[in-house]
């Protein structure tokens, strides 16, 4: 469910009509509802209710704008991040640095300092060779890092190949047959403090059973680290549930998900920890795009719009699916192919699709581009860097400026040894 609906016709954000937006921003603009991320936020935590103890840690990379960031920290999320930025991030959105989980395969010493000097509530270690290193800095600064230890279930997610993290052969965690020594080993280290496991085994999971799977793995792990003396108090699950992409798809809803792992883990006795990211933030924007014209082609007509993949980068990485439509459309509809203006035939948003007719002048949006959205947008092409709005009711504002080429020009020398011919 979310808040971009028709109202007298057309197409509007929360109580905004997006051509509002679209004239006064320009085009390509993100357009996030507060309503929408306020709702999903709510019904995320709702589902997993029954649990005894719960920590839910946003998931950053899928939407690391500022005002998302504070919006779900007003939610009481906390949240997980993959970088020193995405962590600097997290504390300027008034995260406090305890609720914030680490993760990442290749954290570098530099950031592994940083977060220990800034109290990051527990790092996900990916390696034994990376939980050294961190006991080191964090003997250095005397401090003990609170860890969890990220292990690989060896179990296929379903999911698309470029996003599946949890079979043997993905670069993530370190291997189940082993991680028990490796926990015991870490947990011998003064500077650490090992506390859980931590697993994530995809993202768009769009099947409960590979997950069911790998928890059960996850909790006889629980146990055998538990019989040989060492202390398990958190388990983190990960994030990966995914969303509805295409009109009446049909996916697992977080109330599915929460029954599941109440099943499996309602009696390990730990904290359980979470890191949602898609299904807070998916359904909760929408990219709204012009209409440059519209070309023939040897089939179908090309849709030419002024958004491309550097602002939308999923359906050429991934070939995902985004809907799309008319911001005031007319009723008829046209067979089309969607692509963007820049040089590559991976610019392409939807082929040989039904749509509403557009011309010309037009605006349109793509939906469920809330994440993996403007996170990934780059300037490709020498296009601007996308620009981001957040509506709430009948009020709205910019959230992210759009960064001209220029600005990114002005960053750029020629040296002087270079223009002596
Ligand atoms: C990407 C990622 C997530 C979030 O995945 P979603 O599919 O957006 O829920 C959570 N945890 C880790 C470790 C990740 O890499």
């Amino acid at each position: 469910m979310d808040h971009f609906e028709l109202k007298n016709g057309a197409l509007h954000a929360e109580d905004v009509p997006l051509e509002t937006i679209a004239r006064e921003v320009g085009t390509p603009v993100y357009v996030y509802s507060r309503a929408t991320l306020t709702r999903h936020a709510r019904v995320f935590r709702e589902a997993l209710s029954a649990l005894p103890s719960v920590h839910i840690a946003f998931a950053v990379k899928s939407n690391p704008n500022l005002a998302v960031l504070h919006l779900l920290a007003s939610e009481g999320y906390g949240a997980d991040v993959v970088s020193e930025g995405e962590m600097r991030r997290a504390l300027a959105a008034g995260i406090p640095a305890r609720d914030i989980v680490f993760s990442g395969v290749g954290k570098s010493k530099r950031e592994l300092k940083a977060a220990v000097e800034a109290g990051i509530g527990q790092f996900n270690l990916e390696s034994e060779e990376e939980g050294v290193e961190l006991a080191e800095i964090a003997a250095v600064l005397g401090k003990r890092a609170s860890c969890a230890l990220r292990v690989n279930p060896n179990v296929d997610a379903r999911t698309h190949a470029k996003i599946s993290t949890g079979k043997a052969e993905n670069k993530f965690g370190v291997a189940y047959d082993v991680a028990a020594g490796i926990y015991a080993r870490l947990a011998g280290l003064p500077g650490l403090q090992m506390r859980g496991l931590a697993v994530h085994i995809g993202s768009q999971i769009s099947d409960l059973e590979p997950s069911r799977q790998a928890f059960i793995k996850m909790g006889a792990l629980m146990e055998t680290i538990r019989a040989e003396g060492h202390e398990v108090t958190h388990m983190d699950l990960g994030g990966g549930l995914g969303v509805p992409y295409k009109v009446g798809e049909s996916l697992p809803t977080p109330d599915d998900y929460g029954r599941m792992v109440h099943d499996v883990a309602k009696d390990w006795g730990v904290t359980l920890m979470f890191e949602p990211g898609r299904v807070i933030t998916g359904n909760s924007g929408v990219l709204v795009t012009e209409v440059i014209r519209v070309k023939q082609g040897a089939s179908n007509p090309f849709v030419v719009v002024d958004a491309a993949m550097n602002d939308l980068a999923r359906p050429a990485m991934y070939d995902a699916w985004h809907d799309f439509a008319a911001v005031n459309p007319t009723g008829a509809t046209m067979v089309a192919n969607i692509v963007g203006p820049i040089c590559e035939s991976s610019d392409t948003f939807a082929m040989g699709r039904e749509i509403d007719a557009v011309k010309a002048g037009d605006f349109g949006v793509f939906r469920t581009a809330g994440a993996y959205g403007a996170t990934m947008a780059n300037t490709y092409n020498s296009r601007a860097l996308v620009p981001e709005v957040m509506v709430d009711g009948e009020k709205w504002g910019l959230v992210a400026n759009r960064i001209e080429p220029e600005t990114i020009l002005a960053a750029e020398r020629v040296p002087e040894w270079l223009k002596q011919a």
